[in-house]
């Protein structure tokens, strides 16, 4: 599972490695003023390349900038979020990254002094290997050999301390691979992770149960199963989303994704929802599994209304709706041409069946 640039900045910052500051923002919500960065939150790279980092200068309409990154498509995905952080005064950008290495059984550790959005085209990458069971006695030595190679005699702690915490959380959370681009040192002398790009192992999910429904706060907790999948899944509470995602595999269909939209199916979390799945390439089908008992069934059926109207090119919806006013759902569904299935099963019935 890819981690976005937010969530991967959070997880990091717990194990006390410097993040800008920022703050996360949905489609209607108004930006921080101006000088300010937005970062269209998608899993692709190269984001800066496709104009999706924008640097807003005092003065700029910085409301405008989020529109424009909400509405751009990188590879094919658009954002449900936009992260707006606190602009970086740049002295360098250096390169720093640890994957698994599978053909040896340990660690990788591979920077370079010249990091940045050009990076693919250096060579001469330095490089450490790690046991797993040994990454703690290696961290210091790794640290200062860093701090040598970048040619960063000053910041020899601040290194070994950056090895070690990265290293600590790469182990601890089942990440197979961590990449810090830029990583940057600003003119005040900060060391700070410009970027962040982390794959987490899925068969380890299980060890981390609590850390996936934590993080995405637009979108209460959306995980990518396959991005190849064809049916994509919408429940509320985390056993009915699991079960959900269980039935469509069950039924020889791909589930995409694992979405919980908790307690608060409003329109807001619908279109979060609906812009994720749209631009996932290969889903020709949405099922909604959504209990009532909090939340009413006419209130859930409005946002997903409302959310379709303002999310193009979205695939079929298969909804079942039951709890609280599912009659007056059922009415209010089928006024826009929706039908409300009775079961799970019904819905999946019909996916296969279209
Ligand atoms: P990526 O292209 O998807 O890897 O996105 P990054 O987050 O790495 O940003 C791309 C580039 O934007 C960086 O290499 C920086 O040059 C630039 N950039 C990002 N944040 C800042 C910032 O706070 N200040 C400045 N001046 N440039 C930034
Ligand atoms: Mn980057």
């Amino acid at each position: 599972m890819n981690l976005l640039e937010h969530e991967a900045k959070s997880l990091l910052s717990t194990y006390r490695v410097t993040v800008p500051r920022g703050s996360i923002l949905s489609p209607l919500d108004t930006p921080p003023p101006a000088p300010i960065v937005l970062k269209s939150q998608v899993h692709t790279g190269g984001r800066g390349k496709a104009g999706g980092v924008r640097v807003v200068r005092a003065g700029e309409d910085a409301t405008a900038v989020a529109e424009e990154l909400f509405g751009l498509a990188i590879k094919g995905e658009r954002p449900s979020v936009v992260l707006a952080e606190e602009v970086l005064n740049i002295a360098h950008e250096y390169y720093f990254s640890v994957v698994v290495n599978r053909a040896d059984g340990c660690i990788d550790i591979i920077a370079h002094h010249e990091g940045g959005v050009e990076v693919e085209t250096q060579h001469d990458f330095k490089r450490w290997s790690v046991q797993y069971s040994k990454w703690r006695p290696e961290a210091e030595r790794i640290g200062q050999e860093l701090a040598d190679y970048y040619s960063l005699p000053t910041k020899t702690f601040a290194l070994q301390d950056l090895v070690e915490n990265l290293l600590h959380c790469f182990a601890k959370e089942d990440v197979t691979l961590l990449e810090i681009n830029p990583l940057v040192i600003t003119s005040e002398g900060g060391l700070v992770a410009g970027d962040c790009k982390m794959t987490l192992d899925d068969d380890a999910l299980y060890r981390h149960k609590d850390r996936v429904v934590s993080e995405s706060p637009a979108n209460t907790n959306f995980v990518t199963l396959d991005t190849s999948g064809s049916v994509a899944t919408i429940a509320n509470g985390a056993g009915l989303a699991m079960a959900t995602v269980d039935a469509v595999k069950s039924a020889g269909l791909s589930p995409a994704n694992f979405l919980d939209v908790g307690g608060g199916a409003t329109v807001a979390s619908m279109v979060a929802s609906f812009r994720q799945i749209a631009a996932f390439p290969q889903v020709s089908a949405i099922i909604i599994n959504i209990f009532g008992g909090i939340v009413r069934c006419d209130e859930v059926a409005r946002a997903i209304i409302a959310a379709r109207e303002q999310v193009e090119g979205l695939p079929e919806l298969y909804i079942r709706l039951t709890g609280t006013n599912s009659d007056i759902a059922e009415t209010l569904l089928k006024e826009v041409g929706l039908t409300l299935y009775p079961t799970l099963d019904t819905c999946i019935e019909e996916v296969c069946h279209a």
